[in-house]
């Protein structure tokens, strides 16, 4: 039976801290891939509740320093999403006497032939409980924050009330600035994302060029990433910069495409 008090409460704990959250019943996970369904993190799981924080999107026009100012906010905003599920997961256990597991906001992953994945996809989830609808440069674009929304979760037997999902395409008809902007040239001409490429260009970090220069250090990567790499230097930022969807609701011009210097 969903337990609507629960539910409230749980808003209550997350809007005390200053996320957003929303319920994604466990239903709307069938296709999750293998190895990543909720119920892979939780036994008995029931509901995936997500939380959201969103990043100024001011960061992107900043005349001098976006990506020292987007290195610094994704690196805080992490830990936050996961010292707060950690906490949900725990208020969920103690007061309503269910299991609950917090899924990590970035690492650690896994990896699946040299890709990494999150235990469970932040992203789909986010869409299942109602944040927004992917966009043509594979984020979750939300009505108001645009694709400047970061996101952490718990899985919990907690069967809880779900969030209306979101259905619209929220990109202009027209529009590929993010795949016209693309350093790395990761969008193909089928419009397929290629995920490497746009790390390879984007996540920097000392570690890595001794990680990959062997079979052994190949062999690690995941241990790499999750131990010294989880806090890796970002070189790129322009498909966020050229969405109209992270500029100001009132702003028509144009005024995070402007070529602001990288650092
Ligand atoms: S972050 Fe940079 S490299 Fe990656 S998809 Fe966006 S524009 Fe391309
Ligand atoms: S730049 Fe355009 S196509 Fe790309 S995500 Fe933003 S609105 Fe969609």
């Amino acid at each position: 039976m969903m337990d609507e008090s629960l539910a409230q409460a749980v808003r209550d704990f997350a809007g005390r801290r200053g996320s957003l959250v929303g319920f994604a019943p466990v239903d709307r996970f069938e296709n999750a891939p293998e190895g990543h369904h909720p119920g892979d993190l939780c036994r008995r799981a029931a509901t995936v509740i997500v939380l959201a924080r969103p990043l100024p999107r001011g960061m992107l026009s900043s005349p001098r320093y976006p990506l020292y100012a987007l290195h610094r906010a994704y690196h805080s905003v992490y830990p936050r999403l996961d010292n707060e599920g950690l906490d949900l997961a725990l208020f969920l256990e103690t007061e309503a006497g269910v299991p609950a597991v917090p899924v990590p906001s970035y690492a650690p992953m896994v990896y699946q032939s040299m890709e990494p994945w999150g235990l469970l996809s932040l992203k789909h989830a986010a869409v299942r409980a109602g944040f927004g609808v992917f966009g043509r440069n594979q984020i979750v674009h939300h009505p108001r924050y645009g694709s400047m929304l970061r996101f952490g979760a718990v899985v919990t037997a907690a069967p809880l009330p779900g969030d209306p999902v979101m259905d619209h395409d929220p990109c202009p008809p027209d529009c590929r600035a993010c795949h016209r902007a693309c350093a790395a040239k990761a969008w193909g001409e089928d419009e397929r994302f290629d995920k490497t490429a746009c790390m390879r260009k984007t996540i920097k970090h000392a570690i890595y060029p001794m990680a990959l220069k062997d079979e052994a250090g190949l062999k690690n990567i995941e241990r790499v990433v999750n131990t010294a790499g989880y806090n890796y230097w970002l070189d790129c930022d322009r498909c966020l910069k050229v969405c109209p969807n992270n500029r100001w609701p009132q702003d028509s011009s144009g005024e995070n495409a402007a070529d602001a210097p990288n650092r």
